[in-house]
């Protein structure tokens, strides 16, 4: 293992790489000032070396796949594609039943996690989502429910009344066991006005992942960025997340998912550079040194800036999936899913480990 970074004569990186070889915390500044850097590669060297003290050459991927009950949605946040108006044409609402033909059609013996967002749907109660769960679990006991964003689950504290905690009941005594990551694109209010992020604030975002801690729930978390945010902005998104950790313990990686470019309304015009998803993946990880895994997202940045990636500080690749909608729909060209054998060749293929996990990182396969 490589450990050695070559001394730099810039005093302020320089600092930087002292600290990381300390094990110290980074600082609001400090993320800052490596987004400023052009140093690229001393970055990625201090990600490798967080990483590789954390989980070694082990990197994790999951057979799983998505899953998305409806596409009507309330909200119309600025960047998003996916979303129709009831009525709309390529609107839909799945019973659990037209689900369940979904899955049976397309699940290959391995899946164990069914991964399911999808729209905030007012035109059906809070009880469709709880059945929906109900039914997916009564017909695959064996498969993990990871499930709903933070922004659907306060989404459905407005259409029931009830609080947070007893949303989340509710959901958990159908078979809920893991939230998903979304919803927090960039944790600033700021932002999410401008960006017409019309779904669960920064608080409230913050607010439901805790409860759920409390409850005893692991969970996911993400940032969207590359869109008007400032590297502040995502420093202080990744901080946010930081503190929340500190406290709860909860989180069991951290998802930096980049703005595809189909979004107009959201005036992005083109995809993020790889030189700023690999600062970001690098940054992410020596910024939240209490989170133990950080995902590079294939669907997102491709499945070869995936592979550089994982000398960048990312533990992860996701999973099978099957197929993704979501960033399809902004403009991704990547592949829908990927089958098991293609993600042991994408980490082998960059000299690290592929294990096989299940949704709360214990390993089921090494692939040596
Ligand atoms: S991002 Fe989510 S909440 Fe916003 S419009 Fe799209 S589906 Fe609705």
């Amino acid at each position: 293992m490589t450990t050695v970074i070559a001394r730099h004569a810039d005093t302020r990186m320089a600092e930087i790489v002292d600290k990381v070889e300390r094990g110290e915390r980074l600082t609001l500044e400090d993320g800052v000032y490596l987004y400023e850097t052009d140093d690229l590669l001393t970055l990625g060297q201090l990600a490798n070396l967080a990483n590789l003290r954390k989980n070694g050459k082990k990197v994790y991927f999951i057979e799983n796949m998505s899953l998305y009950f409806t596409n009507v949605c309330e909200a119309h946040c600025a960047f998003c594609n996916f979303r129709k108006d009831q009525g709309e044409e390529g609107s839909y609402t799945l019973s659990g039943q037209e689900m369940i033909d979904y899955v049976d059609q397309h699940i290959h013996p391995g899946v164990r996690e069914f991964h399911i967002v999808g729209g905030h749907n007012p035109h059906v109660p809070f009880q469709y989502y709880v059945d929906s769960l109900r039914v997916l679990k009564e017909k695959y006991p064996q498969v993990t429910l990871k499930a709903y964003t933070a922004a659907e689950i306060d989404f459905f504290t407005r259409i029931s009344g009830l609080s947070i905690e007893e949303v989340l009941r509710q959901l958990m005594d159908a078979g809920l066991e893991s939230l998903t990551g979304g919803g927090a694109e960039i944790l600033s209010d700021e932002y999410r006005k401008k960006m017409r992020v019309e779904k669960a604030g920064v608080d409230r975002y913050l607010e439901v992942h805790r409860t759920a801690h409390q409850l005893g729930m692991k969970t996911h978390t993400t940032m969207l960025y590359g869109a008007i945010e400032s590297h502040e902005d995502r420093v202080r998104h990744m901080m946010s997340i930081r503190e929340l950790q500190d406290e709860t313990n909860g989180f069991q990686v951290f998802i930096p998912l980049s703005m595809q470019p189909k979004s107009p309304k959201a005036s992005i015009k083109r995809r993020n550079s790889a030189y700023e998803d690999l600062k970001t993946i690098a940054i992410s990880r020596l910024m939240l040194d209490n989170i133990q895994h950080i995902k590079a997202y294939f669907i997102n940045i491709g499945t070869q800036l995936t592979q550089v990636a994982l000398t960048f500080g990312a533990s992860d690749v996701h999973g099978t999936l099957v197929k993704e909608r979501i960033s399809h729909a902004a403009g991704a060209l990547t592949p829908e899913g990927l089958t098991r054998d293609e993600l042991i060749w994408l980490v082998k293929g960059a000299g690290r480990i592929p294990v096989e996990r299940d949704t709360f990182y214990n390993e089921v396969k090494v692939y040596e």
